[in-house]
């Protein structure tokens, strides 16, 4: 069984989002959708988003590795949205579904 995340469009009258990438992108799209509206579930297979500019900065010493990166399952939770661990395999924009790898090993 493949596990499909982004069924139905509404939940409880919430415009149901899917976002896939923590990085800069991903993480300003899930920052400005307000969760009083929307139901939004970030995908990534990281965990932590890295701050790259500064990351000169761990080479020369001057900061630590936690200096520059935070959770993103943390800061999702303070946005009042869901944050999901897993690579996406596949879209499907018709039907509005996605596919996690993940998903898929457990269907083995
Ligand atoms: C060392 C370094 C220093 C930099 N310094 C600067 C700077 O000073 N100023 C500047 O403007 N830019 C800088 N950049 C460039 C900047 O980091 C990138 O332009 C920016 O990260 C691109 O953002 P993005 O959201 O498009 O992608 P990313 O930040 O790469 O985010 C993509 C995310 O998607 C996730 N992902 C990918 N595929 C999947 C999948 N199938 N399922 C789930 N998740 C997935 C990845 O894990 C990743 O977290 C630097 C880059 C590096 C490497």
């Amino acid at each position: 069984m493949i596990k499909k995340f982004i069924k139905n469009k509404y939940v409880n009258d919430h415009y149901r989002v899917g976002i896939i990438s923590g990085g800069y992108g991903g993480l300003t799209a899930a920052l400005n959708l307000n969760a009083s509206r929307f139901c939004v579930t970030l995908f990534d297979q990281k965990k932590k988003f890295n701050w790259l500019p500064d990351i000169h900065e761990l080479v020369s010493g001057m900061k630590r590795e936690c200096d520059l990166q935070f959770s993103l399952e943390g800061r999702l939770l303070q946005l009042g949205h869901t944050f999901c661990n897993k690579s996406v395999t596949s879209i499907d924009p018709d039907c509005k579904q996605l596919v996690t790898e993940q998903a898929k090993n457990l269907s083995v």
